[in-house]
């Protein structure tokens, strides 16, 4: 019955200055959630972005558009013309698609305004409009619709705009945040784990295009697992949209490590090689800054020191949007977008390899670095740089 979808996008009208690519870059994120509607459907006029139904199933539709940061609500809407009669019958419409339930339930009428020369007040429009809705509840489904102007549990919303005027009463919640794309691009680096999905998918909601590093020891480490790292960023693309993947070699870097290197601070040299690695990719590539799933104090390499020594050698900004987080609250999270399944499925890490058993968690820069002067560190980086294999993950389609 519904002839358009109604999206708000809240955070967004408050970025005065950027608000124009802002709302470009949303219309063009509904636009490719929606690939199955032309775009021509898609479109924004002040303030809202409305999607022009010809039937396709919402069931299909408001799963995708809940997966686009930017939103606030969606809601299924009808469009008709600016006549009053009209607009009744549309409110009417809204709201027995709730009286059909049966359950008794309080309403309100909200009109906005956005075409001022429409002659009726706001306030008027929508006594108007309630009056009419009351009087064919009474008939039809007597005793059901009383009015509650203070917490209504269906608010109907009316909005005249320039074009005509929408309807609708049920919302959705759209995920917040702001399109991705506005906010830079950043380098994630994606383990197998459950933390670093969480934080992509955390700078992806802050508008950021990702993409993803990972670094793998195959064959010491399986195909499945460097499958699994693909699905992990696949359910990423189905938030921010496709995404390239780097899967770099880390199998001689390891191997290395564990011929000449000092038991104790192996998992600290091998977080700066990756981090070495990491900016090197990102300075290829243009990335603005790294990102990791690091929360402060959750294992030995998690502590300020650890994070100084691994930190100190990378020329970007390395961002860690988990590092208050406790894990129960990560793991939340992990589930709600989706990644907990995927993450704590068993496979093999590149990490978990070689961890010795009492790691420093107090390292110091002395050390690591005379310890790095029994390997061949840019002939390393420079190898493992050049086995890099470069995915576009693209997202799993979950339309009709
Ligand atoms: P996660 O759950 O993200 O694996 P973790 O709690 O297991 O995190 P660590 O293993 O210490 O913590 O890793 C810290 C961070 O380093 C990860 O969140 C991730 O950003 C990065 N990292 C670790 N291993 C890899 C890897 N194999 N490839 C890419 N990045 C990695
Ligand atoms: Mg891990």
């Amino acid at each position: 019955m519904y002839s358009h979808l109604l999206i708000t996008y809240g955070e967004l009208a408050l970025k005065g200055l950027n608000r124009p690519s802002f709302e470009a870059k949303l219309i063009a994120n509904i636009r490719s959630a929606l690939p199955q509607i032309p775009k021509e459907r898609i479109y924004r006029t002040r303030g809202r972005c409305f999607v022009h139904l010809e039937g396709e199933p919402l069931d299909k539709i408001l799963p995708a558009l809940s997966r686009v940061f930017g939103i606030t609500s969606i809601s299924p809407a009808l469009a008709v013309e600016k006549d009053v009669a009209k607009i009744q019958e549309a409110a009417w419409q809204v709201t027995e698609e709730r009286l059909k339930q049966g359950v008794p339930f309080t309403f309100k009428v909200e009109t906005r305004r956005a075409d001022k020369k429409f002659p009726i007040t706001s306030p008027e429009l929508s006594r108007a409009v309630a009056a009419a809705v009351i009087r064919k509840a009474a008939e039809k489904y007597p005793g059901l619709l009383t009015v509650d102007v203070h917490e209504p549990q269906l608010l109907v919303e009316v909005e005249v705009r320039e074009e005509g005027a929408y309807i609708y009463g049920e919302k959705h919640s759209g995920p917040g945040g702001l399109p991705v794309g506005t906010s830079g691009r950043t380098l994630l680096m994606l383990s197998g784990g459950i933390d670093s999905p969480v934080a992509g998918w955390m700078m992806q909601k802050r508008g950021v295009e990702l993409g993803a590093v990972h670094f793998h020891s195959y064959p010491l480490t399986s195909e499945r697992s460097k499958q699994k790292v693909i699905e992990l960023a696949q359910v990423l693309a189905s938030w921010g949209g496709s995404l390239p993947l780097y899967l770099v070699h880390f199998t001689e870097i390891q191997k290395a490590l564990h011929a000449k290197t000092p038991e104790k601070l192996r998992v600290i040299l091998m977080r700066r090689m990756m981090m070495r690695l990491a900016n090197r990719l990102a300075a290829q590539h243009k990335y603005q800054a790294i990102v990791t799933g690091e929360s402060l104090g959750q294992v030995a390499s998690q502590t300020l020191d650890s994070l100084h020594v691994v930190n100190c050698l990378s020329e970007l900004p390395v961002l860690r949007p988990l590092i208050g987080m406790d894990k129960e609250e990560i793991v939340q999270r992990a589930e709600g977008i989706g990644t907990y399944e995927l993450s704590v499925q068993p496979y093999e890490d590149c990490c978990t390899l070689f961890v010795p058993k009492h790691p420093v968690t107090r390292p110091t820069l002395g050390p690591l670095e005379e310890a790095e002067k029994a390997l061949p560190v840019e002939d390393l980086l420079d190898e493992a740089i050049a086995k890099t294999e470069q995915l576009v993950i693209t997202p799993e389609n979950n339309m009709w």
